[in-house]
């Protein structure tokens, strides 16, 4: 708690970090924010909350902010202060003009995961009605959408299975690619609560987290597999599964398509899955992961949480699906303590891919070829909709760079930082004849704008954020938007300056359409939100809270579909010239790329991004602790501060993306997912040595 005085007045609202969704009270003098208090009846935190969220709000009020629209003609000369109006005509007049000379599928847009569900709801109607075409993505590209796949294929939605209150009944949790202490740290509390109580934690990641030896807390087995091998790893639990005779036989013959899983057990009982057999692609020893496998299955309730280590690899999606593959082959899904669940990173990345932001999907993963979906859209919407999925990210990237992609609309995300191979994304940014940011600050991203329109800090956002757990919390405004708008009306304003007139009074009438259009949202209302709290979605009546459990009575799919999982290895290999694999994540005090936490007292923990190296990694290099050592991949060249650690194995070293200066994303490689292009950041070859420079 930080006392600036004495309150006068509190308002509940969600923290804007991480996909925990902790509820706070702003506790108020006027409209200055006195005190952050995490709500004591917040459904996700229940009064408990992290040094991330507790000095989030810093950021909102930082001399960096910027609240007034700007312009320029080309991204050499300096930006020019005009007016809301002059702004949005500007952009208009440019995206249309774009538009006209290349074809209506020139222009897209990007939504946010920071953004409300109502802000980003608003941006993909408008590029669809507006623009009229469907080249509207989410950042979740670069961090779940594997998980979207996936879990749509096997179980037939894109959402984690369980609420957090369920981790209480867990007996096995198995934690693969992901940090929860740093990631999702009232979460990892909670989880660190049931570890102590009994429960046996397996953790599946090549760096040694803190679950895996914290006070109080240890790993039964920590598999500490190399990088990219996950798939590797999770087919040979389930091979252990299958061929040791610990499949729940009466779970997968009740809830599962048969004919799916006959063949898959013939392709998992292969000897080419084995521990044996795959020891020395993944590093783990074999005796363990038939432990560990023996553990998960025979154990009691099981329970699986993952994170980006899964997803932001070349076999992110097959990752995933084995991950269902196993809690289906063991009946360890749709109850208590069980469930396969993606902590999401960004407090709204579940919300926005619910809101319809990816390219092939209206609201409520509904595909854009669906004629009934689409027809009730162009109903409420009065426009006529493209029925062939628009481009992703990184296709907008190429298009650009090969000239026929020309302007973007960028709602809060800084893809100039966050995005893989830096070089190429600054190319393709370069190329475009408009580029339009809305955000709090002049990101990295601006730097290639054209048009700058201010946003709002979640201090001043009227709307609702969906967490990890597809609870959907209001978020409520504790001050007046500093720009003196909604972001929400702005994009409203834009699309009508092209032509295509969106109109709200507030907020709760973008829910109402939200809700009449979206099955799963259909019991969701403002006035809900604020009787009873927070619900779970799928909410699908009036009466309903939500739904904590999915999968509970049957797949939403119907029947659970198992499905095939090769292991194909990254093409990105370690070599003579870049004989370490680079791993990147987050830390504790940093959300993100930092834009936020850089601005809050946050900052002072975690000034730079290190990287992490193993003793004899690092003695053979010559390098010290705190030494500056140059990092080169075969895509570029970046440089860090060096921290000697045993968190890491041998062979591998890891840093976080957290600041600009440094960009780890300068060395990260083009090879993504093959189902989603998920970029493959948590593979890259590299050099380190120590740096030349002072
Ligand atoms: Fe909660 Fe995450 Fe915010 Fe921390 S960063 S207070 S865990 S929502």
């Amino acid at each position: 708690v930080i006392e600036l005085g004495q309150p006068e007045h509190s308002v509940i609202t969600t923290c804007a970090y991480c996909g925990v969704g902790c509820s706070f009270k702003a506790e108020m003098k006027g409209t200055t924010v006195v005190r952050m208090v995490p709500h004591k009846d917040g459904g996700a935190n229940e009064g408990h909350s992290c040094v991330k969220g507790r000095f989030a709000w810093g950021y909102a009020t930082h001399a960096d902010r910027q609240t007034k629209p700007m312009v320029r003609d080309s991204i050499d000369e300096p930006w020019r202060v005009v007016s809301w109006e002059e702004a949005i005509s500007f952009a208009a007049q440019r995206l249309m003009a774009v538009q006209a000379k290349y074809g209506r599928g020139s222009i897209g847009g990007i939504t946010s995961s920071r953004c409300t569900n109502e802000e980003v709801y608003v941006v993909q109607k408008m590029i669809r009605a507006a623009f009229g075409n469907n080249n509207v993505d989410t950042c979740a590209r670069v961090c779940h959408s594997p998980t979207g796949y996936g879990l749509k294929q096997t179980f037939g939605t894109s959402a984690g299975t369980q609420d957090f209150r369920s981790v209480d009944q867990a007996d096995v949790i198995l934690v693969i690619g992901a940090n929860p202490t740093d990631g999702h740290p009232v979460f990892g509390s909670r989880m660190k609560k049931r570890l102590r109580q009994g429960a046996k934690l397996i953790v599946l990641d090549p760096r040694r987290i803190d679950l895996v030896r914290s006070p109080h807390v240890a790993a039964t087995h920590h598999l500490q597999l190399q990088p990219g091998s996950n798939v590797a790893a999770l087919n040979a639990l389930a091979h252990v599964v299958v061929t040791e005779g610990l499949v729940a036989r009466d779970f997968v013959t009740e809830r599962c398509d048969p004919v799916e899983f006959t063949r898959w057990e013939a392709f998992i009982r292969d000897p080419r899955h084995s521990p044996e057999a795959v020891e020395e692609h993944t590093g783990i020893p074999a005796a363990e992961l038939r432990a560990a496998a023996r553990l998960y299955a025979t154990g009691g309730n099981a329970a699986i949480y993952y994170g980006l280590g899964v997803t932001e690899h070349s076999q992110g999606s097959t990752a995933v699906m084995g991950m269902a593959n196993l809690a289906m082959a063991t009946g360890n899904i749709g109850r208590d303590g069980v469930g396969v669940n993606p902590l999401r990173g960004q407090n709204n990345v579940q919300g926005s891919c619910d809101m319809g932001s990816f390219p092939h999907e209206l609201t409520g993963y509904r595909h854009v070829s669906d004629d009934v979906v689409r027809q009730q859209f162009e109903a409420v919407w009065n426009a006529t909709l493209d029925s062939e999925p628009g481009l992703r990210i990184p296709n907008m990237f190429d298009a650009a760079v090969d000239g026929s992609f020309k302007g973007l609309f960028v709602q809060g995300e800084d893809i100039a930082q966050s995005d893989p191979n830096t070089q190429h994304v600054f190319a393709a940014l370069r190329a475009m004849e408009i580029v339009v940011v809305q955000d709090l600050f002049l990101n990295e991203t601006a730097a290639f704008a054209h048009v700058f329109l201010p946003g709002t800090s979640f201090l001043e956002k009227d709307g609702t954020f969906t967490n990890a757990e597809r609870r959907i919390n209001r978020v409520r405004p504790v001050m007046p938007s500093q720009t003196g708008k909604q972001e929400w009306e702005v994009v409203c304003e834009l699309a009508a300056a092209m032509g295509y007139p969106m109109r709200y009074e507030h907020g709760s009438q973008i829910m109402d359409e939200i809700a009449r259009l979206t099955p799963t949202f259909a019991g969701v209302s403002f006035a809900k939100l604020d009787r009873v709290g927070s619900v779970q979605w799928p909410c699908t009546d009036e009466d309903s809270v939500g739904t904590p459990i999915m999968h509970a009575d049957g797949f939403v799919r119907g029947q659970g579909r198992f499905m095939i999982t090769e292991y194909v290895p990254t093409p990105e290999r370690a070599s003579r010239f870049y004989p370490l694999i680079l791993t990147t994540g987050r830390i504790l005090s940093h959300y993100n790329v930092g834009a936020q936490t850089r601005r809050t007292a946050n900052v002072a923990w975690h000034p730079e991004d290190i990287l992490e190296i193993h003793a004899h990694d690092a003695e053979q290099r010559g390098i010290r602790d705190n030494d500056l050592v140059s990092i080169a991949s075969r895509i570029g060249a970046t440089t860090l501060r060096a921290r000697i650690s045993d968190r890491m194995p041998q062979g591998v070293v890891y840093t976080t993306f957290h600041h600009p200066v440094t960009g780890a994303n300068v060395v990260t490689t083009d090879n993504s997912d093959w189902a989603t292009n998920c970029p493959e950041y948590k593979v890259t070859a590299v050099q380190v040595t120590r740096s030349n420079h002072p």
